[in-house]
């Protein structure tokens, strides 16, 4: 069965022994970097623990990338792990999105927005 992040071998901006790191085709931000393991799991759950220990390792290559190029005032961090919880590739991916000041009109609660009437707080 073919699938896109099994696929997703160029241009990438980090590698190591167990996972890709590429800019998402469709960012949500600008900056907005896939973190991928190399062998095809559907969930996080599903990883080894040398293969989680890799995502990390990518995680602060990249967030040094981005600190060097977009100088992001946050950043979110983000696994849809589901359908119900709108995983829409089944291959585990970790979402690194950088954030600016400004960029939305409030961002009080970030991925708290997964379920948007709960975003804020009361
Ligand atoms: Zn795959």
């Amino acid at each position: 069965m073919a699938c896109v992040f099994c696929e997703s071998r160029e241009n990438l901006l980090y590698e190591n022994n167990h996972v890709v790191a590429f800019y998402d085709r469709y960012p949500v931000s600008k900056g907005h970097v896939l973190i991928v393991p190399k062998r095809h799991v559907e969930s996080y759950f599903d990883l080894r623990p040398e293969e989680r220990k890799a995502i990390d390792d990518a995680l602060f290559a990249v967030k040094r990338h981005l600190d060097d190029t977009l100088h992001p005032d946050g950043i979110n961090l983000g696994m849809n792990l589901g359908f119900a919880a709108g995983q829409t590739v089944p291959h585990a991916h970790l979402h690194v999105i950088p954030r600016q000041r400004g960029d939305v009109d409030d961002p009080t609660g970030g991925v708290r927005g997964v379920i948007p009437e709960r975003k804020t707080y009361p």
